[in-house]
């Protein structure tokens, strides 16, 4: 019998490429999808594998649809990727993402406490939990300092998770993934957006891109190579919490560098805070400036991941460097136009 798995937020970007990875794996994969959905599983159509998953509707604000949903699929493995995800939205709609994101794993954890005690469970925890943090690296034992509603919010489900399988003897486990990123991120996050609008630029759509803090440093892999993390969390003999990072960090204006690059464009930089601009030294066009609307209440300044236990216990390691990562996001950008 092929293992049974289910994906909540399977049109997002790490459900696409997690339903693609189990079904390469044999998996019958069934994924989630919200009633009121933006509608649009152009992710798994990118993949082509929109015939192999079967989706049914499932809403993280709705006990009785979870409890339904985790009673009759008889799941050996749920994953638990659905969340209102954007970390600048939260600040806008707290209580909505404090809903879906903490309530919602509780929801879920209590459908499989009650109807499905053997499912091993993964709950998608961010590096944003470690929000004002002061140590160099972060990994396991790193205390947790989160400052938007976001991470306040997977805090909590990260927490629930640990106690759930404290108190009631549950395999679940919670990955603390760093920002990953791939040709399917979402446009409202920064790599993307980067590209996207850097695309936009280079082909006359566009007059700049704009940008807010670009000098917060984030630790970037690539979506493809994480959820591989995930499933192997899952087939351990006993459930624990991983960090899941590339192990470098860089500034958001040198991830503008590099994809600049991509693009032909050799940018210079000018100006401080709401006047810095980069301009293209073969045109003398300005290409990028900033905006004081794109910056944050509060700020996560610095994310330095270290994945060493994951390393020795689940022998994960990244495979994909930001080159090699923001080159594939460009090519999958320039091949649309
Ligand atoms: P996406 O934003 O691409 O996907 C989020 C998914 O959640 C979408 O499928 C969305 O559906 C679904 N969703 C949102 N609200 C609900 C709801 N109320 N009920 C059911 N489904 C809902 O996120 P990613 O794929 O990038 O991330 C996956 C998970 O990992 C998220 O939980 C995220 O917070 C977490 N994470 C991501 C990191 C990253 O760098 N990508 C880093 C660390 C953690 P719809 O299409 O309808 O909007
Ligand atoms: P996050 O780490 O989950 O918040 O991922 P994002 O990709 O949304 O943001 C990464 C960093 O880029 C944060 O420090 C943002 O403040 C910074 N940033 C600067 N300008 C922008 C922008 O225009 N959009 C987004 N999304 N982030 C920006």
């Amino acid at each position: 019998m092929p293992k049974k798995a289910l994906i909540t937020g399977v049109s997002g970007q790490d459900g696409a490429y997690l339903a693609g990875f189990l079904l390469n794996k044999g998996y019958k994969v069934v994924g989630a999808e919200r009633q009121n959905a933006s509608g649009s599983l152009w992710r798994l159509r990118e993949l082509k594998i929109e015939d192999q998953v079967e989706i049914i509707p499932f809403e993280l604000l709705e006990d009785n649809n979870i409890n339904s949903v985790v009673k009759n699929g008889k799941f050996d493995e749920i994953y638990n990727l659905a969340a209102q995800s954007f970390v600048a939205n939260s600040y806008n709609s707290p209580v909505f993402t404090s809903n879906v994101n903490a309530l919602g794993v509780t929801r879920i954890l209590e459908a499989i406490r009650h109807f499905s005690p053997q499912t091993r469970f993964y709950q998608a925890s961010t590096s944003e939990m470690y929000g004002n943090v002061k140590s160099k690296r972060q990994n396991e034992q790193t205390s947790f300092q989160p400052v938007s509603p976001y991470a306040i919010s997977k805090l909590y489900s990260h927490w629930i998770v640990n106690m759930y399988r404290d108190a009631y003897n549950l395999y679940c486990c919670a990955g603390i993934l760093f920002n990953h990123e791939s040709p399917l991120r979402g446009k409202e996050f920064v790599t993307k957006k980067i590209i996207s609008d850097l695309a936009k630029v280079k082909y006359r759509k566009l007059s700049k891109l704009k940008l807010g803090n670009i000098y917060s440093k984030r630790d970037w892999g690539f979506a493809l190579d994480y959820v591989e993390a995930m499933w192997l969390m899952l087939q351990q003999k006993k459930p624990d919490d991983f960090v899941i990072s590339s192990g470098k960090t860089y500034t958001v204006k040198t991830f503008v560098d590099k994809a600049a690059k991509n693009f032909g464009f050799d940018l210079r930089w000018k100006g401080n805070y709401l006047q810095e601009k980069a301009i293209d030294i073969n045109t003398g066009k300005v290409i990028v400036a900033i905006d004081k609307k794109f910056f944050r209440p509060t700020e996560v300044n610095y994310l330095y991941g270290d994945s060493n236990k994951a390393k020795k216990i689940l022998k994960w390691s990244p495979k994909t460097n930001l080159n090699e990562l923001i080159k594939k996001m460009c090519d999958y950008e320039i091949s649309k136009y």
